[in-house]
């Protein structure tokens, strides 16, 4: 299988980062530890974003390692949301009714410090074989219920555009899955992957009256550079609309200048944010975390600063394969009396819209007439 970004000149070991100027001769013994134990991988495009001079560079800490990685919490967990519960068999997680991912492969062109996979993602842990492959393809044949189909991994679009391709066709000629879903960092971190080769089977997929969306794994606005916006572009001028994903990471994205300024920037490249993730409890990622409160504070100035457009939901995967919830913040009151505006001001609601519409056994509402 050809997965070229595996062979091109990325940074894949500690020397390979300390040539580059990216981490200190001095911190090689202090990394080995945490280099043996989760992948390294910076492509060309990322480690050419990084300043060596800035010890907070929030791109190096998405991708340099850190000891910190080495502090493993009690409540972190080398399986933070759970997938390994909802696993009917290799290659498939099925944790909702009408959705399943099908992770084709467990390698990246990067490897993020923050990784809820990471235990579980590296190098050469390879693609699912052909026999897997088919049985994961006939579990989603035999479930009539299965609407959509999330291509994952890893990430799947560091396959050869030929593997892609079958698996799409095959997908094409299931009647009940009607829309497919990339999740990638790809686009941004090895543009140059995004080929006229690679986008064409995704054309041939809607051209079969299917969707398909590719979303984008992007945390700072720097990630979008000229040769990312291009790829983007290449895909949605194929006519394959983009979404946005965001892990809210500490020092990379944690205040609202940074966040408000990628989300403008995906908009300006006509991708819709669609999640704000609160990072997962992947071990050894404390330092990289925010807490909640921070994450909807954040969320409530960018609901005051920028354009609706703009706003991703903010979600937490719950530890334990219970599914995504969005957490807020909410602008209604508990009781539903007052809602908050974009400047922070409260205002009444009429209470009688705003009781559960109770219905009495006559079907009238609990609350008419009053
Ligand atoms: S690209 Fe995704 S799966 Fe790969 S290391 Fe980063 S977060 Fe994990």
């Amino acid at each position: 299988m050809n997965t070229a970004v595996e062979q091109e000149k990325s940074l894949r070991s500690l020397s390979e980062l300390a040539e580059a100027g990216l981490i200190g001769p001095e911190r090689l013994t202090a990394l080995q530890d945490v280099a043996a134990r989760y992948a390294v991988a910076i492509t060309p495009e990322m480690s050419g974003l990084i300043d060596p001079a800035d010890s907070a560079d929030p791109i190096a800490r998405q991708f340099v390692p850190d000891p910190a990685e080495l502090n493993t919490e009690p409540v972190e967990s080398s399986d933070p949301i759970g997938d390994g519960a909802h696993s009917p068999l290799e290659g498939i997680v099925h944790r909702y009714p009408d959705r399943v991912l099908l992770k084709l492969i467990n390698a990246c062109a990067v490897y993020c410090r923050f990784c809820f996979r990471r235990e579980m993602v590296g190098p050469g842990r390879g693609a699912l074989s052909p026999r897997a492959l088919e049985a994961a393809l006939d579990y989603i044949r035999a479930k009539p219920q299965i609407w959509e189909v999330i291509l994952t991994g890893g990430d799947p679009l560091i396959l050869s555009a030929r593997r892609l391709a079958r698996v799409l066709d095959e997908l094409a000629a299931i009647p009940h899955v009607k829309v497919t879903r990339i999740h990638t960092r790809v686009p941004a971190v090895a543009p140059e992957r995004v080929s006229t080769a690679l986008v064409r089977p995704l054309r041939a997929y809607i051209k079969k009256d299917k969707a398909c969306f590719v979303v984008l794994h992007v945390n700072h606005a720097r990630e979008l550079t000229v040769k990312a916006r291009a790829a983007c572009a290449r895909l949605i001028d194929a006519g394959i609309p983009m979404l946005s994903q965001t892990v809210l990471l500490r020092g990379v994205n944690d205040d609202a200048q940074t966040l408000g300024a990628l989300m403008r920037a995906l908009v300006e490249c006509r991708i819709k944010p669609y999640y704000l993730h609160h990072a997962d409890l992947a071990p050894g990622t404390a330092h990289l975390r925010t807490t909640i409160a921070e994450g909807q504070a954040l969320m409530r100035t960018l609901h005051g600063r920028t354009s609706g457009l703009c706003q991703p939901s903010y979600v937490l995967d719950i530890p334990g394969g219970f599914g995504k919830s969005p957490i807020g913040p909410s602008y209604l009151a508990a009781d539903g009396s007052t809602i908050e505006d974009f400047n922070g001001r409260r205002h009444r609601y009429p209470p009688r819209h705003n009781l559960p519409s109770a219905r009495t056994a006559n079907g009238a509402r609990a609350d008419d007439g009053i």
